[in-house]
């Protein structure tokens, strides 16, 4: 069998590896004429690193990644809400989770890989599904095989092929993310923090080389894209009166690596597959980053179509597998991200102080039932 994956992201990578360790043909046809090194982090959650350790990536992205001991939930003015206690999480599952540079994952997944399985400048523009699936080119060129893979995110043109317009939906926020690229003494590797205040919430997760990466989401119409010398200005702005050292990381970043995207999702969809074409990532569930899992779930997504594949001769059952395997815990973490969203953001004070007395008396006993559930990935 000859998979075609259309986009070389993290979710097309990450199943080309996979199907190829199980030894399908693949081809990668990525739009970008390069890599580039997307100047932000991500974080990578245990379950993501389970899902990796299938096709034996898992260490060297902890080599290269910085573990996270703990990710705390706070108050602008500093207090603590609740904490991920990720360091127990890794003990209870057996992977940590870390903070990676998206250009180090990204550099490990095309090694892993291989260049000869990746064709760049090729941006999909249609495919046929007669006796094995055609899929022709802007340039002109066309690929044959018999799997169609769309991995190309949350904007899928071939998603829109087969199951026609499907309107995004605003999140109601924007993200800025940076990189502070200077010491700052308050802020220790392995100790991560979100800060919930006035309509927005500010992330900081510490990484390897005393990088920080950091983000600030912020509730506004959408297309208010900032040019790039007015967002370091904007976020200070927007987050003056918030505990330290949230203006230090703000004031050490350089200017022109702040990166602003408007939050988009797509409604969860009932079905991923049609014929020989399968939906992956992005393209099958974009959710909002509330969780810091959409990668994630491209990842878990990747090892289980690889799985399915390898298991039945026949694709229709393959794809049904897969799909009765990843669609409704992919929509369920979506559904999640979504609602957390919001509260993260109330800008009425007496909302958000009410919030802040709930969220302090929910059980511990219950919080970690949610996270259990979301760390663990079985293939
Ligand atoms: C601000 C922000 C922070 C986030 N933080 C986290 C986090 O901490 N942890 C986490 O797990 N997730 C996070 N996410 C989500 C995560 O980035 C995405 O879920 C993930 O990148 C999806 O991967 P993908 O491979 O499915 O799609 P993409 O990364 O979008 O890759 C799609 C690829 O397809 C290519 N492509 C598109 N169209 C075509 C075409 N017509 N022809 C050929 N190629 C094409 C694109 O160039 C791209 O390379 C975050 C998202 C945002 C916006």
């Amino acid at each position: 069998m000859k998979a075609i994956i259309i986009g070389a992201g993290i979710g097309g990578l990450t199943a080309a590896i996979a199907l190829k360790n199980k030894g399908i043909e693949v081809e990668v046809y990525e739009q970008a004429s390069e890599f580039k090194r997307l100047g932000a982090g991500i974080s990578l959650w245990t379950n993501a690193l389970r899902a990796f350790k299938e096709i034996g990536l898992e260490q060297k992205i902890i080599n290269l990644g910085a573990e996270i001991n703990s990710s705390k939930l706070l108050t602008y003015n500093g207090q603590e809400l609740s904490a991920i206690p990720a360091a127990q999480f890794k003990e209870k599952f057996g992977f940590p989770s870390v903070v990676i540079h998206r250009g180090d994952l990204q550099e490990i997944l095309v090694d892993a890989l291989g260049a000869e399985s990746i064709f760049l400048n090729k941006t999909f523009q249609a495919y046929h599904d007669n006796d094995g699936i055609t899929v022709d080119f802007l340039d002109g060129t066309s690929a044959r095989g018999d799997l169609l893979i769309a991995a190309d995110g949350i904007h899928s043109k071939v998603r829109r092929q087969s199951f026609g317009d499907i309107p995004l939906k605003y999140a109601g926020a924007t993200v800025f993310r940076g990189i502070c690229q200077q010491d700052i003494p308050e802020v220790e590797l392995g100790s991560c923090f979100e800060t919930w205040g006035k309509n927005g919430r500010f992330g900081v997760f510490p990484m390897r080389n005393n990088e920080i990466y950091w983000y600030f989401t912020f509730k506004q119409p959408a297309n208010n894209i900032l040019k790039e010398e007015k967002r370091k200005s904007f976020v200070e702005t927007n987050v003056s009166n918030w505990h330290q050292p949230i203006a230090s990381i703000i004031r050490k970043t350089d200017m022109p690596d702040i990166l602003q995207n408007d939050m988009f999702e797509i409604p969860a969809l009932k079905t991923w597959y049609k014929n020989n074409l399968v939906l992956l990532g992005d393209a099958a569930h974009a959710m909002q980053p509330n969780l810091g899992q959409g990668a994630v779930m491209a990842i878990e997504d990747a090892i289980i179509l690889a799985d399915a594949l390898a298991k039945h001769d026949d694709i229709t059952t393959a794809l049904e597998d897969y799909q009765s395997r990843r669609l409704a815990r992919a929509n369920k973490v979506q559904r999640l991200s979504k609602h957390l969203g919001p509260i993260g953001q109330i800008n009425n004070p007496i909302l958000s102080s009410l919030r802040n007395t709930i969220f302090k008396l929910i059980p511990n006993s219950f919080r970690m039932r949610e996270f259990n559930w979301l760390f663990n990935f079985e293939i």
